[in-house]
């Protein structure tokens, strides 16, 4: 559906570049930066199955896939719940054979402290980018998500596992030495997973385009304000900054038939 909102395509470099594909154009968010931008919401989403509704069931799915879909099931939310690589099928075997026996890769990352997180094949950089971390480092590279997850659970008892998006948007985090981190936790990872600790160390370090942080955080959500329109301060993460401290996560409303409008900001009245 191209008249839906969708998560922002990124591209590392000196500072994060970000593109929304809506009404078939790409648009060059970073250029929007200081301008006036509108988002109007129809009242309707429509589900990756093609079905419309007025709202989601849960997580972003309707009633019938967030019980029936692969996509949905258990163990995306959980790997360590991850029985492909046993040929136990959860929902569709074949489907979550291609998904989980895949090589998947164990990363910690400074979005708002430091955090552990797992990701797919080449994904890492684009995870990172999207949770707004500001620095992040390779753990491991396992041949299936099950391993990762086994990971996962192990360093979560030393470091958190989720982002605090509050903090994420509220500044750039204290630097933290994250190849000295690599190497203490790599204690606690159970033996027979040891062998996937990567002993490459190097640190990704990224930069968003934020030309003024929010002091005091609002989040906006389309349910309550349908028309959401103000000046871009920044971009961080899958959040768009906007004035009024306000913040406004995209990918949480993926799905969201929508019309996406900018316009310079009128500079003073020219009589
Ligand atoms: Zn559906």
């Amino acid at each position: 559906m191209k008249d839906t909102l969708k998560k922002m395509d990124t591209n590392l470099q000196d500072v994060v570049q970000y593109k929304l594909d809506i009404h078939g154009e790409n648009i060059l968010m970073n250029e929007l930066i200081g301008k006036q931008i509108k988002i109007e919401w129809s009242g309707q989403v429509i589900c990756s199955c093609g079905k419309k509704m007025k709202k989601f069931y849960r997580s972003g799915f309707c009633y019938d896939c967030f019980y029936e879909s692969p996509l949905a099931s258990q163990s995306i939310f959980k790997p360590e719940l991850c029985t492909a690589h046993l040929g136990i099928e959860e929902r569709d075997l074949e489907w979550e054979k291609t998904f989980q026996l895949a090589p998947h890769y164990v990363y910690l990352a400074n979005s708002s402290g430091i955090k552990v997180g797992i990701t797919r094949g080449t994904q890492g950089v684009i995870r990172w980018m999207d949770q707004g971390a500001s620095q992040a480092i390779l753990f491991a590279e396992v041949p299936n998500r099950r391993f990762s997850g086994d990971i996962e659970v192990e360093l979560k008892k030393y470091v958190d596992d989720v982002t605090n998006w509050r903090k994420m948007l509220s500044g750039i985090p204290q630097p933290v030495d994250l190849v000295k981190m690599k190497e203490k936790l790599s204690a606690y990872v159970p033996e027979e997973l040891k062998q996937y600790i990567l002993p490459d160390n190097t640190v990704t370090e990224i930069n968003y385009p934020v030309r003024e942080y929010p002091k005091k955080i609002n989040s906006t959500k389309l349910e309550r304000t349908p028309t959401i329109e103000g000046e871009l301060k920044g971009i961080k993460g899958q959040y768009l900054l906007l004035d009024g401290d306000r913040v406004f996560n995209i990918r949480s409303h993926e799905g969201y038939i929508s019309k996406f409008s900018f316009k310079e900001i009128a500079q003073g009245r020219l009589f």
